[in-house]
């Protein structure tokens, strides 16, 4: 039996139409997260590895063989990726997290300015992140698959909300427009899932 699985997709591959369309969302949940799984149990079978659960794996990302830090990262980026989008999401947080963002970086304008930068920025492959540092919440970008909880992350953390800048997330409906793609997922974010992961740090 293989140690890790593909997470069930909690909505319909059509449910964040029209921003992210039907087609992009079944072949990066079925061909790509599958193929981090399927990949990343063919690494560590019957190796010392099998031991060690995703984030113990990650946190020795520079000691792991390459395929278990793409695939692993691949397969935990796109599992906490799926779960902070939703149907009707959108809008801005509240609550502890909103207080959270506003004082970090003075207002939530500011905070998605800064995210949408560091994701537009992003040469080539790779992911923006919001993460929680020492209870601090920072935003950063990582290349490929790679993720704050690696210890070769140059912002190390606890991601709650990530955005996948990959070409895969987003060519099919709009091609090289990277921006317009970043700009449209903040209308589909299920800011309740991020504040969820927030207060779980603190
Ligand atoms: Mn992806």
């Amino acid at each position: 039996m293989s140690k890790f699985e593909l997470p069930k997709l909690q909505y319909g591959y059509d449910a964040l139409e029209p921003y992210i369309d039907k087609m992009t969302m079944e072949i990066h949940y079925t061909k790509h997260h599958n193929a981090y799984v399927t990949n990343l149990n063919n690494a560590i079978t019957g190796t010392e590895l099998e031991k060690l659960s995703l984030e113990e794996l990650l946190a020795t990302a520079s000691k792991v063989p390459a395929a278990v830090r793409n695939n692993g990262g691949g397969h935990y980026n796109h599992s906490l990726f799926w779960t902070i989008m939703k149907q009707g999401g959108g809008g801005k947080p509240s609550g502890k997290l909103a207080d959270a963002i506003n004082a970090t970086f003075t207002s939530f304008d500011e905070f998605k300015a800064k995210f949408t930068t560091a994701a537009a920025t992003r040469f080539g492959s790779g992911w923006a992140w919001l993460l929680v540092q020492n209870g601090k919440l920072m935003v950063s970008s990582t290349p490929n698959q790679d993720n704050p909880i690696m210890d070769v992350a140059e912002i190390k953390g606890t991601p709650i909300l990530g955005l996948d800048v990959w070409e895969h997330a987003y060519y099919l409906k709009y091609q090289n427009r990277r921006p317009e793609y970043i700009e449209n997922w903040w209308k589909v974010i299920n800011w309740e899932e991020v504040a969820s992961r927030f207060s779980s740090i603190k």
